[in-house]
Formats: structure tokens, C-alpha cells, sequence
């Protein structure tokens, strides 16, 4: 038997592959981790009293159900819909892989609108999608010049929002969503991974409302609204997110997502986490309550800080290097995010709001790394 074969090594990973960058996010030792947008406290403790409770009845030995059943059923009620509007999956950032797959791919393009959360342009690519990155303007609202533009030249099949915006926590206004939704010719998925910290009923898409907001069928078919548990819910270690979809969608990311890819116990920890919203809400409150505050210390700093709807601020350094202030900041422990390497956002921090106590360290740190560059 000849063992010879014609295959060069190492194998060589496809070129769509080979072209990627890393996604990569640091996560160096510190004491106090505001880099990732995580809720600062666990689940309350009566939810995994619940959990722990009920965990004799999740059978290992079988596989879950492959549908969900029970756990859309429960979303759906929640959000007034129906079920085969609802997909659930391993964290949002697995629905954002499905809808891609499902709906991007060779020879499709899909639209982002920078800067904004690197996962969606960098899972297009994952997916050998053609990513077509799009401005915003200036103060990081949607240019909608800009949006005619690039729909009319490219015909994305997908285009994606993310509102309140990561990394610069701002909304995207209603009037901005509307028209974004009357002119894409494909899908538009909106990513509402910080939904529930941004403020008012003027916000057409808060929990409460559902997909009948929309004057025109025709708009909300092609509305795809993202949702993570990883945030408020305390969840990310678990990972669920969910999205609420046309049932077509729906149906095309079933026929994408692997068999049994949402395991019993996430399955059983939605559920549960769904009975706790008053508890839920009353975190966000707590740290929509904090990011005031510290909105307000950060802009008595020499600092330009963007307002935020979400989990986080965004700000930059006017007196010294972003990089070297967040260098400073991890000398003393406290770790938060460098967007330096982000789509436009050179020198450019973003800190998660955390509970009191780990916000107050954040700031003192700041004046201290601040009176050190400052100084140097
Ligand atoms: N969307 C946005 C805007 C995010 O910031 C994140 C997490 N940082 C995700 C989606 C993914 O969250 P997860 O996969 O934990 O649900």
C-alpha cells in the first residue's frame, strides 16, 4: 500500500480563513474587571436556589430538546409573539453565527455601521461574507445619506444595528431605524444585546414592546431583534441569547444551527431566569443609577465622555495617550477595554459601570493614573 499523498503541510486554512484577523480581547490578571460589559453581581439568590432545585430533572444521559420548546414558548409569552417567531441559542453571539450562515455566505455582503460591535463584521467574514463597513458620523449617530449609499451600491442581505450602540452606548433614534428598515433589501438585525439600560418609552423597542409596531408588514418581515442573557441577567457564563424574528428566519437559522445545540441546563436556566424580572429590573436600576454617577466624575477629568444608554461609557483622553492611560489603569488593578484597535476609535476607553465599590476604585484610579502621565 503506498502511503504517498499530494497534500502540501501544514494544511492551510481556507483563504477566507487564512485572511482573518484575531478577535481578541485581553484579559490580563486585575482585581477589578470593568473590560467586558458583564452584570458585577450573580444572578439573585433565590434564582439559583430555584435552578439547584430543579436540577435533578435535567437528565444527562439524554439529549435535550433539539426545539426548545418550552424555553420559546416562554420568550414568546414574554414579548407578546409567537413561538416560531423565537430562536434561542448559545449566546447571542451563536443566533448573530446562525443568522449569518443562514442568510450571508459567499458572494452576499453585509453592512455595518462603525464604529460598532466588532462580532458582527468579524463573524460575516468567519462565514466568507463580504463585510461592507459604513460610516457614522462624527458625534456616532447613523448617517442616513450614508445609508441610502451603501444599500443602493452594495444590496447587502443583511445590515446590522446595534442599539444602544456597543462600543459608544448611544440609541439609535426611531426615525433612524425606520428608515433603515423602508430602504435594506435584506435582513436588518438589530442587536439589542443593552436594550433594557436604555431609558424612556420613546424607545419604540423596549422589552415590553413587540413586533406590531410597525405601520408596514413589509418592515417588520424583515426585522431580526437580538437579545442576550449575558448582561442583565447575570448569564454570560451560561450562555443564552435569543432573537425575536419572521418565522422564516427562524426557520432558516433551525436548518443552520447544529443538532442539540442549546444544552438542557441553558435551557432550564432561561426558564427560571424568566420568573425574576423584578429582580432583574431592579439591577439595571441600580447600575443605570451608577453610570450617572459616574458620568459625572468622568466629566470633571480632562476627558471627552460620550453619554450612554447601555452598561458602559465610552470616553477619551484629552490630555494624555488612551493606551498609556489604560497601562496606568491596569498598574493599579483595574481593567477596562482599549478600543484603540476598534473601526475609528483611536485612543478611545470603555469602561463597564460596575457596583459601587468597584466603580469608585475605577475613579479613583483614573485621577491617579491621570496625575502620573500628567505628570511625567
Ligand atoms: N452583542 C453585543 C452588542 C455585545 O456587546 C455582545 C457581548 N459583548 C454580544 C452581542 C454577545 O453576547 P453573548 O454572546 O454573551 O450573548
Amino acid at each position: 500500500m503506498s502511503s504517498s499523498t499530494s497534500q502540501q503541510f501544514p494544511i492551510l486554512p481556507a483563504l477566507h480563513v487564512a485572511a482573518l484577523d484575531y478577535y481578541t480581547s485581553p484579559q490580563p490578571e486585575a482585581a477589578i474587571r470593568l473590560n467586558t460589559n458583564e452584570s458585577p453581581l450573580p444572578p439573585p439568590a433565590d434564582f439559583i436556589e430555584e435552578l439547584k432545585s430543579l436540577l435533578p430533572t435535567v437528565s444527562s444521559n439524554r439529549y435535550p430538546d433539539r426545539y426548545v420548546v418550552k424555553l420559546r414558548q416562554a420568550l414568546a409569552e414574554f414579548h407578546d409573539v409567537e413561538p416560531q417567531q423565537i430562536f434561542c441559542a448559545k449566546g447571542s453571539n451563536e443566533v448573530l453565527q446562525c443568522l449569518i450562515m443562514a442568510f450571508g455566505g459567499r458572494g452576499r455582503r453585509v453592512v455595518t455601521f462603525e464604529p460598532t460591535y466588532p462580532m458582527h463584521s468579524h463573524i460575516a467574514r468567519i462565514c466568507a461574507t463580504e463585510v461592507v463597513s459604513a460610516k457614522r458620523k462624527e458625534d456616532f449617530t447613523l448617517d442616513l445619506n450614508e445609508v441610502t449609499r451603501v444599500f443602493l451600491k452594495f444590496d447587502p442581505s443583511i445590515s446590522f444595528l446595534c442599539s444602544p450602540n456597543n462600543p459608544t452606548g448611544i440609541s439609535e433614534s426611531r426615525s433612524g431605524v425606520e428608515k433603515v428598515l423602508e430602504c435594506a433589501p435584506g435582513l436588518v438585525i438589530l442587536d439589542e444585546a443593552y436594550v433594557q439600560f436604555a431609558s424612556g418609552t420613546e424607545y419604540m423597542l423596549n422589552p415590553d414592546s413587540n413586533l406590531t409596531y410597525s405601520k408596514t408588514p413589509s418592515m417588520v418581515d424583515k426585522l431580526v431583534r437580538v437579545r442576550t442573557f449575558s448582561k442583565t441577567w447575570a448569564m454570560a457564563g451560561w450562555r443564552l441569547g435569543y432573537m425575536i424574528a419572521p418565522s422564516y428566519v427562524v426557520d432558516a437559522c433551525f436548518k443552520v444551527a447544529l443538532p442539540y445545540h442549546m444544552d438542557a441546563l441553558s435551557q432550564l436556566a432561561g426558564l427560571v431566569a424568566l420568573k425574576y424580572v423584578s429582580q432583574m429590573e431592579q439591577r439595571v436600576d441600580m447600575i443605570v443609577k451608577e453610570r450617572t454617577r459616574v458620568k459625572e466624575e468622568l466629566d470633571k477629568l480632562p476627558l471627552q465622555v460620550w453619554p450612554s444608554e447601555a452598561n458602559f461609557i465610552l470616553f477619551k483622553s484629552l490630555a494624555v495617550d488612551g493606551t498609556k492611560l489604560w497601562e496606568a489603569l491596569l498598574r493599579r488593578s483595574v481593567l477596562i477595554r482599549d478600543c484603540s484597535t476598534w473601526n475609528q476609535l483611536q485612543g478611545f476607553l470603555r469602561v463597564t459601570v460596575g457596583t459601587r465599590e468597584e466603580n469608585d476604585t475605577f475613579l479613583a484610579a483614573m485621577k491617579d493614573s491621570l496625575g502620573e502621565l500628567e505628570g511625567l
